[in-house]
């Protein structure tokens, strides 16, 4: 079966990234087919608009989005962000974030982690819904029973569908009580029905997680919160493992699920050769997951972990090598 993909490469590095990821794709031996659609600031000065409805339609259609980097102007009114448009548009619930050791090395960096910590993504404190009253200001933290009772259903169907056998559920319902109330109820009602597949919930409060990412990660496997805990959470864990050169993340929704990497469209090193294409790279082994090519997702991750380890890596990893080097290597260790 031909898988259907789009490929939005954006601003910066985002195509450099993207098109590296996309050679790489192509040696996989898979059948695919791929459209491209425009998003972004360089979209914006070309069609007014930084996420054409055309975009949002194809992003619809495709099985799944590989998603480069933009870049959002900050002195633009009204500008609406492309991520954040695409987030909503195709209502995609769910952040994704995997947290796997791959051997580098550095003073914080962890060994033998693997977990994933799964966010909400379209409520919490990031609904959109302030008010400026001059002097004070507010920002409504919005919490649904809908919205939590699929995210945390998501976590589960996740631990399940990869071996994994604990979810911890993050609040602050201590203080939030109504709405982290809500969502601490929702969850722990959804976390019974998984009881039968051998998957045991904990609860945890988000102060107390921060503060168990540093001392014990190894201990947690799949963690799920709301929006803005697990904004903060994902980069805090993000960096025991490397951080932005080797993060990744999915959004994923009923209507779409769009993979990215973490990093932003770094505009001081565009154009150079030396971006980093390895965030890029997992974001797709996270896409075909996604696709079910589950052989070819473990063969990229083992790859990119070979590079890590044998390979020549681009300079921000301590590396020499070009990005087209990187491309390069691991298509070698793909054979
Ligand atoms: P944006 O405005 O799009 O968020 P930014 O430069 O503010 O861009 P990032 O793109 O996340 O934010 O970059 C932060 C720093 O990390 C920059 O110095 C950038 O060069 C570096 N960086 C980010 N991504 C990569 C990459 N893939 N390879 C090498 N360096 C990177």
């Amino acid at each position: 079966m031909t898988h259907n993909l789009l490929i939005i490469k954006g601003d910066g590095i985002g195509p450099e990234v993207v098109d590296a990821a996309v050679v790489v794709l192509e040696n996989l031996g898979l059948d695919l087919h791929f459209d491209e659609a425009p998003a972004g600031y360089a979209c914006y000065q070309q069609y007014g608009d930084p996420i054409p409805q055309t975009t949002l339609d194809a992003a619809r259609r495709a099985e799944a989005t590989l998603f480069g980097a933009v870049t959002t102007p900050p002195d633009i009114r009204n500008y609406r962000s492309a991520v954040v448009t695409l987030r909503k548009e195709l209502d995609l619930y769910a952040n994704l974030r995997p947290v796997r050791s791959l051997g580098l090395k550095g003073r914080h960096l962890r060994d033998g982690l693997d977990l994933y910590v799964v966010r909400e993504n379209t409520e919490g404190m990031y609904s959109g819904l302030e008010e400026d009253y001059g002097d004070k200001a507010t920002s409504l933290r919005v919490i649904t029973k809908k919205g939590s009772e699929r995210i945390v259903r998501y976590a589960f169907e996740l631990a399940k569908k990869t071996g994994k056998h604990k979810v911890t559920i993050v609040h602050k319902a201590n203080i939030l009580r109504l709405s982290d109330g809500l969502f601490r109820r929702t969850a722990l009602a959804v976390a019974e029905e998984y009881r039968q597949y051998g998957i045991e919930a904990q609860e945890l409060l988000v102060d107390t997680m921060a503060m168990r990412l540093i001392k014990d990660p190894e201990n947690f496997e799949v963690i799920v919160t709301t929006n803005l805990f697990g904004d903060i959470l994902s980069d805090e864990a993000a960096e025991l493992v490397g951080g932005l050169g080797v993060a990744a993340s999915g959004n994923i929704g009923l209507e779409g699920a769009i993979f990215e990497p973490v990093h932003g469209s770094a505009p001081d090193i565009t154009g150079k050769g030396v971006a980093n294409p390895l965030a890029t790279f997992l974001a797709t082994v996270m896409l075909l997951q996604q696709i079910n090519e589950v052989e070819a997702s473990d063969r990229l991750q083992q790859a990119v972990t070979k590079i890590i380890n044998e390979g020549n890596l681009t300079p921000d990893l301590g590396g020499t090598a070009t990005t087209l080097e990187v491309r390069d290597q691991v298509i070698r260790f793909l054979q």
